[in-house]
């Protein structure tokens, strides 16, 4: 039995752990019955044999011989042979897709001998030699390491001395002595012949495709992407076709729908008369689709067959790469495709409205990520309409980026590196590129499709992109380009800002003003808004069909969420804005804010207070404001609860710097200066001397502050009551809640407790109604999580402070190691993401069940949330509902991403998995 080979006939689309995604599609594709060439599958155990011993296991030999005769007896032809020679192509494929990153050899099994019986078998000796100069050329760069330049170099000089323009003009004599040359490269560079033994070019050529899974760019983009590092590549071993056998013959690549609208028909490049790979460097500028239609309807018409069978087998958009040779088709590859954010919700809503898939698999088909993305910005079309268009091209990635141009992935990364935005703009981009695309707002190619590299690479980055556009002349190596528009030649040099529309495919000159997106609109002011303010024409009918789309799935999500979502909203206008978007109340409002500006003097005064009468006197001014600031919160959220914190940061926080007051009391020394203004300087030197803490964040703060500053805690609590008792009479319905920072001892909250009761108590006689506010606690302290049970039996609710619960749980000062060293922590694999993101499962995430778990043992009902930054992260999200809260709160621009990923959360967590 086999281990470490399959062939195409045996597998299927299940196994892509095993045969990596290419793999396990063309299975899948074979079973189906479509036009696939004959191969197999080194499956990724043999990668990862690979990986841990750096040999490739012995019985991998065997294996692949076996492999290797069927394939002769089925294709009757032989490897190597004179006369009918098997070709093979040797291609990566992880389980993920990792576009251009690992390396692929084509024309494996030609040499010396065999290229006459390709000659023969085509009756095209040209053909013959220009597969095996590509043979030559692509081994020697991938598998013998030679720098690519040099074979290009060669084949210019060969087309200068034919006079040549194109390598097509090439005669097969000229690929003859090209040919010749490059193998004389071969011998000089690497001190060896080129390998003349089939079964030797693809044995190495399986090693370099081993090899590449972790070369500097594959890894780069795994950890981008959080691809594991040791998933490892299958190797796919495919009869080789030719798309390069004449006008009869070409390559593309195509979608089932627009990957970058969702715009449902088929779609993709062509080129006639060319090698797969010529299509995806982007090299030459291919044709669309629809011109294969007039070359060849037959062929057109059995691909159109092919990709509406493989989108109703798949329930998806598909993508296919495909070689016609001589009029027959060839399906090399299918994959459920990449797209961008608008086509992933415009797609899964109209596959749902076709009946293709379920509601709950339309759902998951999205993600929070994308909606926000759609949140975007975009042109303003007014401004965009009087600005300097340079050129109008293929809209590849949506999005508007404005940035400086440059022209190099290097100087993308430096400048990005000291904060510049840069628009990369290239002839084209290779896999060498993504250090640079990763750096920039947006990327902007010359040549190429819409599924060549950059447009492929950044849809998947959600970065913006436009391609293709012809009217650029770039010339990387004076860093400018010159642009041929309607009005003259212009001329952009490195360091000019250029606006690019990566749906619209616009180039302009300039910065363009944006505006917010139609999807920001409908997510405030409703769908109708949203249809309108899409204008007309095209572009409106695909934004209002986006519109539609997230409304439907948005609507989904609310339906099947059980984590409730709230807010993180200190002032009206944030509550406004918040409860727009859907927040179902406030579930942290931050008061400290309340305390600076003109207050802050009279949080001055209560602490240099030097009686009781002092300090009720500062305190009885600060009152009124901060019952104000809370009824303009509790009045925008009327109906739905409002928790306030108490005042948590250290209290040095409202005085002035320590080290600005000791040089002004200083001077004032010298000068010997005595006026009341330097007296009271000298007082308030005094008490921030006396408060200055080496770890302020773990010193006088939260809950502590509030037990040794007197008064302050029941000012706020005041407030709070008679804000709810003012609204009360006013027939509103506020509904706050009292909640208490940094709490870890039980006895703490017991203390805040007292001191509510008592002003409730208060208030209610006062005003003459029952005042009962409830009081709850944030639990952001290991302390508070383990000992959650007692806590629970003072508390009316718990809320996660995951922010400072991750401080404390890892030792990290979360004001200074994302600068300081987390870059070094993600590259050396100790962090995957940074644990103030994206919640820390393992540890944190521990706590938080722990502390859940037994507070709801002693009180079932208690309500638990969580109003850390992680209320807003997708990951974290589904955590919190597996975990059993009852609602996250975020800031309020994540409140849509987090009503869309509470009802993911909810169906995957039924076992909805996805089925594609
Ligand atoms: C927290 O610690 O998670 C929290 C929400 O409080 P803050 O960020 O204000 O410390
Ligand atoms: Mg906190």
């Amino acid at each position: 039995m086999s281990t470490y080979v399959q062939d195409f006939a045996d597998g299927s689309m299940a196994q892509k752990d095993l045969l990596g995604g290419k793999g396990a599609n063309l299975a899948e594709m074979t079973r189906l019955g479509l036009p696939v060439p004959p191969g197999f599958t080194i499956t990724t155990d043999a990668c990862r044999y690979y990986l841990r011993t750096g040999k490739v296991p012995t019985d991998l030999r065997v294996e692949v011989t076996q492999a290797i005769r069927r394939l002769e007896d089925t294709m009757n032809r032989r490897l190597g042979d004179f006369h009918e020679p098997l070709l093979v192509s040797v291609r990566s494929g992880a389980k993920f897709s990792m576009p251009g990153m690992m390396e692929t050899v084509l024309n494996i099994g030609l040499n010396d001998a065999s290229v006459q019986g390709l000659a023969e078998q085509a009756g095209d000796e040209r053909f013959a030699w220009d597969s095996y100069r590509r043979l030559v050329q692509m081994f020697g760069k991938t598998v013998l390491g030679i720098e690519g330049d040099v074979f290009a170099e060669e084949l210019d000089a060969a087309k200068t001395a034919a006079g040549a323009t194109s390598d097509t003009d090439l005669d097969a004599d000229d690929l003859r002595a090209l040919t010749v040359r490059f193998k004389e490269i071969v011998r000089e560079q690497t001190g060896r012949d080129f390998p003349q033994h089939p079964r030797e070019q693809l044995d190495l050529a399986i090693v370099a495709v081993l090899e590449s899974w972790n070369t500097e760019r594959a890894r780069l983009y795994r950890r981008r992407e959080r691809i594991p590092h040791d998933i490892g590549t299958a190797v796919n071993v495919c009869t080789m076709v030719f798309g390069n056998l004449g006008e009869r013959s070409g390559t593309g690549v195509a979608f089932t729908r627009d990957p970058a609208t969702g715009q449902p028909g088929d779609y993709g490049d062509y080129l006639r008369n060319a090698q797969g790979e010529d299509v995806v460097a982007g090299i030459r500028n291919t044709l669309p689709l629809a011109a294969l239609e007039e070359v060849d309807p037959d062929v057109y018409n059995e691909l159109r067959g092919v990709m509406r069978r493989l989108e109703m087998h798949y329930r998806d958009l598909c993508d296919v790469e495909f070689t016609v040779e001589e009029g027959k088709l060839w399906m090399l590859q299918t994959r459920v495709g990449k797209r961008t954010a608008p086509a992933a919700f415009r797609i899964a809503a109209e596959l749902e409205a076709e009946h293709l898939i379920t509601l709950d698999e339309a759902l998951m088909r999205v993600s929070g990520d994308q909606l926000s993305q759609l949140m975007f910005p975009q042109f303003d079309r007014k401004a965009a309409a009087k600005a300097t268009l340079l050129t109008r091209a293929m809209a590849a990635s949506p999005g508007a980026a404005v940035g400086r141009c440059v022209f190099d992935s290097q100087t993308a990364h430096d400048w990005a590196e000291r904060g510049e935005d840069v628009i990369l703009v290239r002839r084209e981009t290779n896999p060498d590129d993504l250090q640079g695309m990763i750096a920039a707002v947006g990327v902007l190619t010359a040549r190429g499709g819409k599924t060549s590299h950059a447009a492929v690479v950044a849809r998947g980055m959600g970065l913006t992109c436009v391609v293709g556009a012809e009217a650029l002349d770039v010339d990387p190596a004076a860093r400018r380009m010159t642009v041929d528009t309607a009005s003259g030649v212009v001329e952009v040099v490195e360091g000019d800002v250029v606006a690019i529309d990566g749906a619209t495919g616009e180039v302009f000159l300039g910065a363009v003003p944006v505006v917010p997106s139609p999807v920001t609109t409908y997510l405030t002011d409703g769908v109708d808004a949203a249809l309108a303010d899409a204008g007309e024409g095209d572009a409106a009918e695909s934004l209002q069909a986006l519109v539609l789309a997230v409304d439907r799935l948005l609507r989904h999500a609310d339906e099947a969420r059980r984590l409730r979502v709230k807010a993180n909203a200190d002032t009206g206008e944030d509550a406004h804005r918040a409860r727009a978007l859907g927040a179902e109340g406030i579930g942290l409002a931050r008061t400290e804010h309340m305390f600076l500006g003109e207050r802050r003097v009279l949080v001055e005064r209560i602490i240099l207070a030097r009686d009781d009468a002092e300090r009720d006197a500062a305190l009885a001014e600060l009152l009124p404001l901060q019952r104000q600031d809370f009824t303009e919160l509790l009045q925008e959220m009327d109906g739905l609860t409002s928790t306030i914190r108490l005042i948590d940061p250290p209290l040095h926080e409202f005085l002035p710097d320590l080290t600005e007051l000791s040089v002004r009391v200083a001077l004032a020394e010298e000068r010997g200066e005595s006026s009341p203004e330097h007296s009271h300087d000298l007082e308030v030197l005094a008490a921030v001397r006396r408060m200055h803490e080496a770890n302020p964040m773990l010193g006088l703060r939260g809950v502590r502050l509030g037990l040794v500053v007197p008064g302050l805690f029941g000012l706020q609590i005041r407030a709070v009551c008679e804000a709810w008792a003012d609204l009360r009479a006013k027939g509103k319905d506020p509904r706050p809640e009292i909640m208490v920072p940094l709490v870890a001892s039980v006895m703490e909250l017991h203390l805040v407790r007292d001191v509510a009761t008592a002003i409730m108590a208060e208030v209610s006689a006062e005003r003459g109604v029952r005042c009962e506010i409830p009081v709850g606690v944030m639990i952001e302290l290991p302390r508070a999580a383990l000992t959650a049970e007692r806590i629970a039996e003072a508390a009316d609710f718990f809320s996660f402070g995951t922010n400072d619960l991750t401080q404390t749980t890892w030792g990290f000062s979360r004001d200074d190691v994302e600068g300081a060293f987390f870059a070094q922590y993600t590259a050396n694999g100790v962090l995957t993401v940074s644990p103030f993101e994206s919640l820390d499962l393992r540890g944190v995430g521990r706590l938080l069940d722990i502390a859940v778990t037994d507070a709801r043992a002693v009180k079932p009902n208690l309500p638990i949330g969580v109003c850390g930054e992680h209320g807003g992260d997708p990951e974290s999200i589904h955590f919190f509902h597996t975990v059993g809260l009852d609602y996250v709160s975020c800031s309020p621009f994540r409140v849509p991403v987090a009503r869309l990923e509470a009802g993911r959360a909810a169906i995957s967590a039924v076992g909805h998995s996805d089925s594609r």
